[in-house]
């Protein structure tokens, strides 16, 4: 895995050469398209700091990145120039940290993990009932109970039948008996197409699905299926720090990636990114969107170019090299927690490529949770806390939270 650092005037030039190349609303003669710059009472392009400011002057210029870039044919040309940051930016998430190999993969940078996992699962159920004639009851979705939210809703909006996996309550795995057998009664129902969907970390605990043992199951008995990861929260932490997993274009059972830009890489809201195999987009193209060019197959419709672009910037300033350490920063000060917490038997799950910590509620009160808005697995009645060391998440606030924490265990033994 490796990409190119830029320093922050190459990025600046970079960014400034591309919206050079896209279609100027200020200066040219477009009236036939319903988009425009941003509002200039609020947003006065001739403020002098914009000129040192790329990103802001992207959000102005207010690019449109409606459709997918990457398939290659036909597609809108009023934005070409900040589309090839958006490609520039698919080509180093997909061959860089995925393995993938070049021209091998669409993609593009949705509204977020939930977006992306939708379009995932909306591919896959298409894919089926066009090319095997499936039916809508001969098609589930299966994932794990500590699995997002966003693929429930994904099944409810696409009418699909899903298929929930137990889960051990200490190591977060999936129990392999019970997706063993809920596929074998799936299958005796008539159920003959499956999707699978498996956590590179999930939300609440930072576990990762054992995706070989799944796969090789599903192998074995040759069974019908696509695999999507589910990379929204791991996505840009994982493969940095285990290099040596299965999370890769290179293992042929996965054909699909969500990745989430604006977790752990500190982008703004709306930068969810979806990647997949080349071949798979086709079957969502949406061939009444007759009025853009090389038509859609996203679900959004108009996306802010200035989204890719913020992303690109990050990863750009970075370089692989910077990404990889800034990442092992947070696991260290993640594992430091940990050490503390085995000292006095607190008990947590805790994934060590990870940098989430998930308390058992029992062990800390009401009240310390909510001083330090630890977030509890359910508002009722909760049984885990979680901590997400996030770039914010200092060692002296770390300090403050563990010393009260030690407090209430000395209160408790008493
Ligand atoms: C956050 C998250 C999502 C959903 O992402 P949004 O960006 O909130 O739409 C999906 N899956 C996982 C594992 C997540 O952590």
């Amino acid at each position: 895995m490796f990409w190119e650092k830029y320093t922050y005037s190459q990025i600046k030039s970079k960014v400034f050469e591309s919206l050079s190349k896209n279609t100027n609303y200020r200066t040219e003669n477009i009236i036939g398209i319903p988009g425009t710059f941003l509002d200039t009472d609020i947003f006065y392009d001739d403020a002098p700091f914009l000129k040192d400011a790329p990103f802001l002057s992207t959000l102005i210029a207010n690019p449109n990145h409606i459709g997918v870039h990457t398939l290659g044919d036909e597609h809108e040309d009023f934005f070409a120039g900040t589309h090839e940051i958006e490609k520039d930016l698919l080509k180093i998430c997909a061959e860089e940290i995925f393995g993938a190999e070049p021209h091998s993969y669409d993609g593009y940078v949705a509204s977020g993990g939930t977006e992306a996992n939708i379009e995932a699962l909306w591919i896959y159920r298409n894919f089926y009932l066009q090319e095997h004639q499936a039916k809508m009851s001969e098609i589930a979705v299966v994932y794990s109970a500590d699995t997002h939210y966003s693929i429930p809703k994904a099944l409810d909006l696409l009418c699909i039948k899903g298929i929930e996996l137990a889960v051990d309550q200490t190591s977060r795995q999936i129990l392999i008996k019970d997706f063993e057998q809920k596929i074998e009664a799936a299958l005796a129902k008539g159920v003959k197409y499956f999707i699978i969907n498996i956590n590179m970390s999930t939300t609440m605990f930072g576990s990762v699905d054992d995706i070989d043992s799944i796969t090789s199951f599903l192998n074995l008995l040759y069974i019908n299926y696509k695999l999507h990861i589910d990379g929204a929260y791991g996505g840009f932490i994982f493969p940095f720090t285990n290099t040596n997993n299965s999370f890769n274009f290179k293992n042929k059972n996965i054909t699909s990636f969500s990745i989430d830009g604006h977790k752990m890489l500190q982008a703004p809201y709306g930068t969810g990114i979806f990647l997949i195999r080349k071949e798979y987009m086709k079957y969502v193209c949406t061939n009444e969107a007759g009025y853009v060019k090389g038509k859609d197959y996203t679900l959004c419709g108009s996306r802010s170019g200035a989204n890719a672009v913020c992303v690109w910037m990050i990863l750009r300033i970075h370089g692989s090299v910077g990404w990889t350490v800034k990442m092992h920063q947070l696991v260290d000060r993640t594992t430091s927690i940990c050490e503390k917490l085995d000292e006095w038997n607190v008990k947590y799950f805790r994934h060590p490529n990870l940098n989430i910590v998930t308390i058992r509620a029992n062990y800390m009160s009401r009240e310390l949770s909510m001083k330090y808005h630890l977030v509890p697995d359910n508002h009722e009645n909760p049984e885990w806390y979680k901590i997400v060391v996030m770039p914010h998440v200092k060692q002296g606030i770390i300090d403050n939270f563990l010393s009260e924490l030690k407090n209430e265990q000395k209160q408790l033994s008493k």
